[in-house]
């Protein structure tokens, strides 16, 4: 095994044992492995080990990994940072998720440049749940009605909710706020939608957020190691 099939499996263990711990079922949280900044050889690792969902910010870096990357079938391609209008064009060609719907606009593109012969794109609303200036997402009040909203557009399936945590809140504060990610699914589904995914935990926080009801998690460094930018 090498280091990276090794940090994965562990992972697997780690996720296992959250599920344990908060009563979820064996095997009921989908792990996304967050590749960004990581070589398509590094996927093609992670891939030989089992993995088949691997989350990307970047939609350049990321179109670039699909052309290496495609010999490899059944890999699904979750797009979790935000997609300028400029780049849905590519999101809707060859992504199968994208988490991050913020505006109206940006899903009605995508719905509308989703190849006829591709299954709808599924969607989640991203929440800024924390209420962070810098943060992405609706606030927590207009997620409904935006998820409303995506779920008229013929290619695009609304599946549910995610967010980003607040990076330096304390326990008590993110459970707080991944709790509210809970009760706005069950508006959502209360509101007649079918949406049951919270997209939500990361490397830091994972087990919190399974224990708060999330069913994708998206984990990065403790899969591929410390992230460089440069
Ligand atoms: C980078 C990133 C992750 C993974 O974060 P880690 O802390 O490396 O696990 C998850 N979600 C989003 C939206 C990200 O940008």
């Amino acid at each position: 095994m090498t280091m990276l099939q090794q940090n994965y499996q562990s992972v697997l263990v780690q996720i296992a044992a959250a599920e344990k711990a908060a009563e979820r079922h064996a095997g009921s949280i989908h792990l996304i492995a967050v590749s960004k900044t990581f070589p398509a050889s590094d996927i093609r690792e992670v891939y030989a080990a089992g993995q088949r969902d691997f989350g990307e910010n970047y939609i350049q870096e990321w179109y670039a990994k699909t052309e290496e990357l495609a010999d490899l079938p059944g890999l699904v391609w979750h797009i979790i940072g935000q997609v300028q209008s400029n780049k849905t064009k590519f999101v809707a060609e060859r992504a199968h998720w994208v988490h991050t719907i913020d505006k109206l606009k940006t899903a009605e593109r995508l719905s509308a440049q989703r190849p006829e012969h591709m299954p709808p794109l599924n969607a989640c609303i991203e929440v800024n749940v924390s209420g962070e200036a810098a943060k992405h997402g609706v606030p927590p009040q207009d997620a409904v009605a935006l998820a409303l909203a995506v779920s008229k557009l013929p290619n695009l399936k609304v599946r549910g909710l995610m967010c980003v945590a607040e990076a330096d809140a304390d326990e008590d504060e993110l459970g707080r706020q991944f709790l509210l990610m809970q009760d706005l699914l069950k508006q959502l589904q209360a509101a007649g939608l079918e949406a049951d995914v919270l997209s939500m935990g990361m490397s830091a926080d994972m087990p919190l957020a399974v224990a708060c009801g999330a069913t994708h998690v998206r984990i990065g460094s403790a899969i591929f190691g410390k992230r460089n930018y440069a």
